[in-house]
């Protein structure tokens, strides 16, 4: 399939970036082309110009902050995450970031496209939920922070205002008494998540655990935190039972590859499996 027509630019900052979006309302931002470039081929996307951000250095890579917690540059790549020495700490993305698509995908997909992206089967989008990650979008005119868990409002739709780019998505520092995993089941022939399940587990204080947060893709009309799940859990229930809320409030999605009984099980499944992993990674 062929795009329709559209003009490109090549942004040389990100204040050049901005400040085209703001002076187009036709403008969308290209970084890995990886899902705009798809949907413009099958014309689901019709972007008057593309304003490709692709190489601005400034929001590519991962630092450390002085508070101790972790910048992710949204131009970061699923390759370049996975080389990280910082992010090699962090178990839920050791899981994940090698099974995300294909080389090719990995080699070119960015952090800050897959969730302005906002696929409701997409994988990061429950890593950083369960994170608790915050996500930084600037516009021509103002800055701001906007916590993940207020980032996904549908499939495909997200906090994102019109002329905004995500420049960094910030990580709580990682912790020696913290256990993660990811643990999914996948479409085989796309590897998306029918339900991608990503938890984070605190070192047990008494007969309680110390913190959980659940994150669960695939399975709702966006990826979402499993709250039912993190309050069974501190309130004292097993994995087991615990992982049986694992839909709890949520209309679960039934398409041709899963219908809704068998999503409804296989998020169960997951919970628990990744809640396992995560507690077994406390030592
Ligand atoms: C064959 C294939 C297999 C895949 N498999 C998986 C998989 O297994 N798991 C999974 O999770 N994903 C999978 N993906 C999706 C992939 O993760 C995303 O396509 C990729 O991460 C998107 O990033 P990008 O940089 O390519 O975004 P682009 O395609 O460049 O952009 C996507 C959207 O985000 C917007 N955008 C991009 N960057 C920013 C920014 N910084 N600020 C604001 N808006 C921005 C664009 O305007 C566009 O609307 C697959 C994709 C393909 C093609």
């Amino acid at each position: 399939m062929i795009p329709a027509a559209f003009d490109y630019v090549r942004a040389t900052s990100l204040d050049d970036a901005l400040a085209r979006l703001a002076a187009d309302d036709g403008a969308k931002v290209i970084a890995g082309g990886q899902s705009i470039l798809p949907l413009m081929k099958l014309r689901l996307a019709r972007p008057e110009t593309l304003v490709d951000i692709g190489r601005l250095t400034e929001l590519q890579g991962v630092r450390r902050l002085p508070d101790g917690r972790v910048a992710v540059g949204a131009l970061t790549t699923y390759a370049a995450m996975i080389a990280d020495p910082i992010l090699g700490h962090y178990g839920l993305l050791r899981d994940a970031l090698p099974n995300i698509g294909d080389t090719q995908v990995r080699n070119r997909g960015t952090i800050g496209g897959a969730i302005a992206h906002a696929d409701p089967a997409s994988d990061m989008p429950a890593i950083l939920l369960a994170l608790d990650a915050e996500v930084v979008a600037r516009s021509a005119t103002a800055e701001r922070t906007i916590p993940i868990t207020s980032f996904f409002e549908g499939a495909f739709d997200s906090a994102l205002r019109p002329g905004e780019i995500i420049t960094e998505i910030r990580l709580p520092g990682g912790r020696d008494d913290v256990g993660s995993a990811y643990s999914a089941i996948e479409q085989p022939a796309s590897g998306y998540s029918i339900a991608g399940v990503a938890a984070v587990i605190g070192a047990r204080s008494g007969d309680r655990w110390g913190l959980c947060a659940v994150g669960v893709t695939g399975v709702g009309e966006h990826p979402y935190r499993a709250t039912a799940v993190e309050q069974a859990i501190r309130g004292g229930a097993s994995v087991a039972d615990a992982a049986t809320h694992a839909t709890d409030g949520i209309t679960v999605a039934s398409d041709i590859h899963a219908d809704r009984e068998y999503r409804t099980h296989v998020a169960a499944v997951q919970v628990r499996r990744a809640l396992e992993a995560a507690a077994a990674r406390l030592g």
